[in-house]
């Protein structure tokens, strides 16, 4: 017979009784003295840690990435160098504007988290299923999301906000385009695809630097769902794409990407027709073709939501050696905001979490000690500091990145190319859409358009006119407004 598990408390002591409270006679007050109580109450009161302020509902599956093409000439990154290379991943995949309990079958764009644990640390690509971004300047994050976000004084969700921003910052119309788009509300996560929507850039082992895009392609195909299905769904069962998710991966029906990168010679942004760090342009395939990298599979289960999928932490600025930034003004803030964020939420400490911490590399060799929940043995007796004469970890200056050259005066710059630069990929878009598309389109901003004053209506009308007439003229026939 195999032996009885014996409860104890956090400390390890054997608890005699789950069932009853330590009371002074049968009807008498509870004890001070029953610890047990007190530490099983205590600990229910901080189950929770605070929500993410945006990308809140998520489900999260781990699996594997390999390498099917030589991209070496691009890239030193260790985790492309040989075709088969196989590395673990995890993935998170959310919601952004709804909380944690929010339904999964709403319109919004999806954040697309990965954690490729190489063996030169931890690769973070934490990107969405949309290639673009509602705005290219980080100084306007804030304001975009509280428009996503509850009303202050009602505590309800509002269209007027979000209508009111966009039609103010057309940079948001190519984003705006997508969102209400039939890919607005995915069949489920295996159905979509993910991109790094910024771009980055990737050194190779001649030091040479190119700018890089990353594509996630479905290879279930993109699946949607009807808006009034989906709104259906979202009553009946709010977890829809989690369960969906789980559930396929359980049934050994493993979900497949191809990884593809659009690449661009460090020389040629400077002439490029289009910014190629604004955050609101995609490069045309036609110019930066996709070139094939990998398969990603998530081919496991979490066995525990909140170690693995609620503690996981990404950000863009965990690059590894052979990929690097770009001046994207959405993704330099965004290296600072992300590990922000997860200091605030998991404590300094939270690259130390195992789902964080690296696992081909084994190392975390920094000066880093103390700090809340440190659980290790916080660097033992190896120096705290450096330079220092007692072998403590070095800097390499082997993995020194070639210099970017950077002129100009520091202002403030707004970005912009033309006075057509935020309508002509919106369009673009538009025309490459089936008439069914652009029908759906046009139903779908109107579905939500009706809601906010006529002349605001009209002013977002101007801006999809200016991208296509025909793209304006549908949303105006939905509204009655011709
Ligand atoms: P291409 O014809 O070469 O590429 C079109 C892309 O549009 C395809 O990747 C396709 O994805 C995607 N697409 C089709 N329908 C939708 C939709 N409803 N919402 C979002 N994406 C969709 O043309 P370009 O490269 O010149 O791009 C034209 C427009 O396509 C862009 O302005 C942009 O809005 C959009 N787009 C471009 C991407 C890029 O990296 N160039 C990436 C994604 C979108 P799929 O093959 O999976 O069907």
């Amino acid at each position: 017979m195999s032996k009885k598990k014996i409860l104890t408390t956090a400390a390890g002591i054997p608890v005699p009784d789950n069932q009853t409270s330590l009371t002074a006679g049968e009807r008498g007050p509870t004890l001070m003295q029953d610890h047990y109580l007190l530490e099983k109450l205590a600990h229910f009161n901080r189950e929770r840690i605070p929500e993410r302020v945006v990308h809140a509902k998520a489900a999260g599956a781990h699996g594997t990435f390999t390498v099917t093409k030589d991209i070496t000439m691009y890239t030193k990154a260790m985790l492309f160098s040989k075709v088969g290379k196989k590395t673990e991943m995890f993935g998170r995949f959310s919601t952004v504007a709804g909380e944690k309990g929010s339904a999964d079958t709403v319109r919004d764009v999806r954040g697309f988290a990965l954690k490729f644990y190489t063996e030169e640390g931890n690769w973070d690509m934490v990107g969405n299923n949309t290639p673009t971004f509602f705005i290219r300047d980080a100084v306007k994050f804030p304001d975009f999301i509280h428009t996503q976000k509850r009303d202050p004084s009602t505590n309800t969700k509002r269209d007027f906000a979000q209508w009111d921003f966009w039609s103010k910052v057309p940079e948001s119309l190519h984003q705006v385009t997508i969102l209400f788009s039939d890919r607005g509300i995915p069949k489920g996560i295996p159905f979509m695809n993910g991109y790094g929507s910024h771009t980055y850039s990737f050194i190779n082992r001649k030091n040479e630097r190119f700018w890089v895009k990353f594509h996630f392609k479905t290879k279930q195909g993109i699946e949607c769902i009807p808006p009034g299905e989906a709104d259906r769904i979202a009553g009946e069962d709010p977890d829809f794409h989690t369960r969906q998710l789980f559930d396929v991966i359980n049934r050994g029906e493993f979900p497949k990407w191809t990884f593809y990168v659009q690449v661009m010679p460090e020389k040629e942004a400077e002439d490029y027709r289009w910014n190629p760090f604004d955050l609101t342009k995609v490069w045309p395939h036609g110019d930066y073709p996709l070139i094939e990298v990998g398969e990603m599979e998530l081919n496991r289960n979490p066995e525990n939501y909140f170690a693995e999928v609620e503690q996981s932490a990404f950000s863009p600025g965990n690059v590894v050696p052979g990929i690097s930034f770009s001046p994207c003004k959405m993704l330099q803030a965004r290296i600072f905001s992300y590990a922000d964020a997860s200091r605030y939420r998991l404590g300094v400490n939270f690259e130390r979490l195992p789902i964080n911490a690296p696992h081909a590399a084994r190392v975390q060799n920094t000066y880093q000690r103390d700090g809340v929940m440190r659980f290790d043995d916080n660097g033992g007796p190896d120096p705290n500091y450096e330079p220092n004469s007692t072998g403590g970890p070095v800097a390499d200056p082997a993995y020194a990145e070639p210099p970017l050259k950077i002129s100009g005066d520091a202002d403030r710059y707004e970005q912009k190319r033309g006075v057509d630069d935020d309508y002509v990929q919106p369009g673009n878009l538009y025309r490459l859409m089936s008439p069914q598309q652009q029908k759906e389109l046009a139903e779908n901003i109107a579905g939500s358009l009706w809601k906010v004053p006529k002349d605001l209506q009209e002013k977002m009308v101007e801006h999809f006119r200016r991208a296509d007439e025909a793209y304006g003229d549908g949303v105006a026939r939905k509204l009655g407004l011709i």
